[in-house]
Formats: structure tokens, C-alpha cells, sequence
């Protein structure tokens, strides 16, 4: 497992598992924070501190659901609400937070699901309860990784309360209410909010030429629109505007569409919203969505006839990175080599 990089295994910790709470992701964005600033020892109160700070920013602009079960509030919703209305002081929340908020999370925040082995101490070593030791695969994500890594899992924060807030009511009701935003959400604009979370699931590249997406990020349908005439997520991937003008309403290879089945289950893979949706839409095992995407990819090429575009002439599926990510290995068992 050791061929993969500090990178593709942070978004496996942060992409992957059914988490039950968002613990892991505050814990992400201090470690982000701490390590950028080069600190190599946190002491256990600056990392509550730390910790409890993620929490009262968060709990300031969302009113979400932060664990799977409804009807009871994470211990750090109970501390920052303490403090809110004054029944404890700063000093006594943080100890709070050092007694009761990290001790599940850090030793917890180094699995993959329930796997120790792949990521076992890359990022930090722990002294319980007195300080953390981080490591230089975290001290070495450059600028720019930080800023990608930190988008993504503040994305992935809010689709977990979205996860939670759908389980605790009306699961027909929400699904009323999220075809209403379905139906009304054609325009453009409402694509772009897709890509901070579609990034880490198709491994931080454009789709159809492997390259890593910076700039100008175009959200494409990748069986087109003008076929299907809908928005939904399981078509949906990024690609550079470039790449993504030169596919246009094209027809893809069939390479592209074992990739976006892959893409797919990758989503599948995580405690996602919209995870049902496309259950949903696409059948509720691995096979039977292979064999429904199959189905509409041989309905457009019907309408468009079977000559397809099979991306750059560089492009090559053996060599493309994102069957190589740890989140597209775990996710789909059985890939195989792509030919
Ligand atoms: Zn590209």
C-alpha cells in the first residue's frame, strides 16, 4: 500500500467510510492549520484549543446536525453551548474539549473505514493526553495541496450534515424537496457548487486527461445534456475548460464510461446524500449500476450514432492516476488493469 502518496492517503481518511459523526474533519482542518504553521509537537491544549475552535466557527454560521443520531448532541455541541451561555469559561472548555472531545478522534483519525494498517502513523505519532507529534508528510503538503485538501473536506463537513439532517427526517419528503432543487437547479451556476466534493472523488484530476485541475474547472455531463436532459450527479464530472470544449456533445469511449462507473461507486463508497440518489437512479449494487450506465450509454449512442471521442491523443487509461488512488482501489475491488 506504501506506493501511494501522503496526499491520496489524507483523502482516503477524509473521502472514504461511513463516518458517524464529523469529528475527523474538524480534526483535519486543525491538524491543516497546526502543520502549516510548522508546529512539529502540539501539546494536548493546543490542540483542544484548536479543536474547540473549529467547532465554535462552525456551530456560528450552521444549525446542522453533527453525528448520525438525531436526538443527541456531540460532546463538543454540549461545550460550545456551555460556553455560549456562559455556564463555563474559555478555560474550562478547553479542558473539556482535552478530556472528552479528542480522546475518540485522535487515536481514531489514522483509519481508512475501520483499517489501521494503510495509514497507521504517517501523519502524527501520539503521547495520549499530553501532545501529538506530526510528521513530515503533513508538515510537506505544499500551498497549494493545503488549500485543496482544506476545500475538500470543509465540502465534505457539510455533505455529512446533510447525510445526517436527511436521516433524521421524512426520507421521501427530502427526496421531494431535493427533485425540486433537481428540477429547478439547471443553470450553470448551480454545477459549480458540485466541485469542491466531485474533485476528491475522481482523485483531483480532470477526468479526461489525467492532468491535476487548477484552474478554469468546467462541471460536464459526461453523456451529454442535450440526450439526457437532466443534472444528475452520477453524469456529472470535472474536466479543464479545454478539454471540456473539446469533448463538447461529443459520445465518449467506452474507457470513459467504465471510468465514471468507478467515479460512481467512489461516491458510493462514502456517507453521502446524494448516495441514494443514485442508488436510486442507477440500481443498488455495483453491477446492476454498471449495467444501467451501460444502458443509457447505449441509448445516447443511438441517438448520436457510434462514432466517439476518446479523449487527447496523450490520454491513455493504463496511465491515468485515478485508477491508482487508494479511494478508486477501495472502492472498486475488482477494476482490474484498465485496457
Ligand atoms: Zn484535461
Amino acid at each position: 500500500m506504501n506506493h501511494f502518496t501522503s496526499k491520496d492517503i489524507w483523502q482516503g481518511i477524509i473521502l472514504f467510510g461511513l463516518n458517524a459523526a464529523t469529528y475527523k474533519m474538524a480534526l483535519a482542518n486543525s491538524l491543516l492549520e497546526l502543520s502549516s504553521k510548522g508546529m512539529t509537537e502540539v501539546e494536548w491544549e493546543v490542540l483542544s484549543e484548536s479543536f474547540l475552535k473549529q467547532y465554535q466557527k462552525r456551530l456560528a454560521t450552521t444549525k446542522m446536525p453533527q453525528q448520525s443520531n438525531p436526538s443527541r448532541l456531540t460532546v463538543m455541541e454540549r461545550i460550545v453551548a456551555s460556553l455560549q451561555s456562559k455556564t463555563i469559561t474559555y478555560d474550562e472548555a478547553v479542558n473539556r474539549v482535552g478530556a472528552k472531545g479528542l480522546n475518540d478522534v485522535v487515536p481514531r483519525f489514522q483509519t481508512i473505514g475501520s483499517n489501521k494498517d494503510i495509514v497507521d502513523e504517517h501523519f502524527y505519532e501520539i503521547d495520549f493526553g499530553k501532545k501529538i507529534i506530526i510528521k513530515d508528510p503533513l508538515l510537506s503538503f505544499s500551498s497549494q495541496d493545503r488549500e485543496q485538501l482544506r476545500s475538500e473536506l470543509l465540502a465534505r463537513w457539510s455533505l455529512l450534515e446533510g447525510a445526517f439532517s436527511i436521516s433524521t427526517n421524512n426520507i421521501e419528503l427530502a427526496n421531494d424537496i431535493r427533485e425540486i432543487y433537481l428540477l429547478t437547479g439547471y443553470e450553470r451556476t448551480s454545477l459549480t457548487a458540485n466541485i469542491p466534493f466531485l474533485s476528491g472523488y475522481q482523485g483531483g484530476i480532470c477526468f479526461y486527461c489525467g492532468e491535476p485541475l487548477i484552474d478554469s474547472i468546467h462541471v460536464d455531463h459526461v453523456l451529454p445534456r442535450q440526450v439526457l436532459n437532466h443534472d444528475e450527479i452520477w453524469n456529472l464530472v470535472l474536466a479543464h475548460r479545454d478539454c471540456n470544449l473539446l469533448k463538447s456533445d461529443k459520445l465518449v469511449g467506452p474507457h470513459f464510461i467504465r471510468k465514471l462507473i468507478a467515479r460512481n461507486e467512489n461516491i458510493m463508497g462514502s456517507n453521502h446524500p446524494w448516495k441514494h440518489k443514485i442508488s436510486t437512479a442507477l440500481g443498488e449494487t455495483p453491477k446492476k449500476r454498471a449495467r444501467t450506465l451501460q444502458r443509457h450509454y447505449d441509448n445516447v449512442k443511438k441517438v448520436l450514432g457510434a462514432y466517439w471521442w476518446g479523449g487527447l491523443p496523450s490520454y491513455n487509461p493504463s496511465s491515468d492516476p485515478f485508477y491508482k488512488r487508494l479511494i478508486t482501489v477501495i472502492n472498486n475491488p475488482d477494476i482490474g488493469v484498465p485496457r
